[in-house]
């Protein structure tokens, strides 16, 4: 047994450094042949590093299928034993950290609902002190990065060497494309904020359903993601969570077969040189930009001390509805999107007002 582990160890240290890194297995373990067969059938297609499972599920809403429990890791463990896939679950508590590494879990994951409540995140910290153990943790289900930093801070402070992050995406009110928004802007923060540390998405969470996983994963290969988490299960429609997004191992090969890996760098000379040139052009504009920006506000000084003169209300709703409007016009014809003229026009309008607010109340 020990032998085994420490060969299962080495192999975790592999699968952690490799690129890209490929998770899938069910959302939920459910039988024992569901598991096994479910693993098998992954192995079967060679692209797959790690078995994914959920052994405690954290549902909205009671009543629904809550997770078989601790008996589903002796499954994981028996999977692992057939395949040499190495696994990994979602923990939530102490107990569960406990259990899973009883049963020589691999790795670990934090899940979107544990990640919003510092209590849990404190209990699993203390719970995996002293342990070596590699720890993905979700975002939180809001768009709130300082929670999931503060839980990557809570894992790392709990001397957990080998901490990455999954991006699955962020709830929102109503119906729209996504079962969970994927608001890129957020995990791409985060990889400003955490460079060094690896970052998976799970486009299942995101979508919600199976016909976006492919482009969901392009695009999360297009911003330098590390790898994907994908669910995957023998019988998708009669899934006991999560029916509707998941896909089998088949359908997961087909799909990683027809992704286009990318790297982030390259030395072949021509690109570096052709990128370097274009990357000087778009400093230029930048710069242009600015100063034509510093120019406008410069401008909007002016219309503040003449407002503070006459007594007129820095807002004026009709001229700014005229502005945007005109803009969203021309900005069509160019090919820039309604929403980001809105979001860039509101910028630009905002800084005018508080241009305008420091003059008139100076
Ligand atoms: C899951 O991976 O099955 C899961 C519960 O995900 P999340 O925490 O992202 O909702
Ligand atoms: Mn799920």
């Amino acid at each position: 047994m020990q032998t085994e582990n420490k060969t299962m160890k080495q192999l975790m240290q592999e699968k952690w450094t490799k690129r890209p890194l490929i998770i899938s297995g069910p959302c939920s373990a459910e039988t024992e042949e569901q598991v096994i067969e479910t693993a098998t059938r992954l192995a079967k297609t060679g692209k797959v590093d790690v078995l994914r499972a959920g052994i405690w599920k954290p549902r909205t809403k009671p009543g629904l299928f809550e997770g078989i429990g601790a008996k589903g890791l002796s499954w994981m463990a028996q999977a692992k034993k057939i395949t040499g896939m190495p696994t990994t679950v979602e923990v939530a508590t102490a107990k569960h950290v406990e259990d899973a590494l009883h049963f020589d879990t691999d790795m670990l994951w934090i899940g979107a609902r544990t990640t919003v409540n510092p209590f849990s995140v404190q209990e699993v910290a203390d719970a995996l002190r002293g342990v070596d153990v590699p720890v993905l943790i979700k975002n939180p289900i809001n768009p709130d990065l300082e929670l999931w930093t503060g839980a990557i801070e809570r894992i790392q402070k709990a001397g957990i060497k080998q901490v990455g992050m999954i991006h699955r995406g962020f709830s929102n009110y109503g119906n729209t494309e996504y079962r969970n928004a994927p608001m890129w802007h957020l995990p791409i923060e985060m990889k400003r904020r955490f460079p060094e540390m690896i970052l998976i998405c799970d486009p299942s969470h995101i979508c919600g359903n199976r016909t976006n996983l492919q482009s969901i994963s392009q695009k999360s290969i297009d911003l330098d993601f590390d790898g994907v988490m994908i669910e995957s299960h023998i019988d998708p429609d009669n899934a006991w969570s999560d029916a509707k997004q998941q896909i089998t191992p088949e359908r997961l090969s087909e799909m990683l077969d027809a992704l286009i890996w990318r790297s982030e760098a390259t030395d072949k000379q021509e690109f570096i040189t052709a990128l370097a040139t274009l990357r000087e052009q778009i400093n230029h504009v930048d710069d242009e930009l600015l100063a034509l920006i510093a120019q406008r506000m410069k401008i909007a000084d002016k219309i503040g001390e003449y407002k503070r003169a006459n007594n007129i209300t820095i807002l004026q709703t009709n001229r700014w509805n005229d502005i945007l409007q005109k803009a969203i016009n021309k900005g069509d014809k160019l090919g820039l999107s309604q929403d980001f003229i809105t979001k860039y026009f509101d910028a630009v309008h905002l800084e005018s007002i508080n241009h305008q607010n420091k003059v008139m109340n100076s």
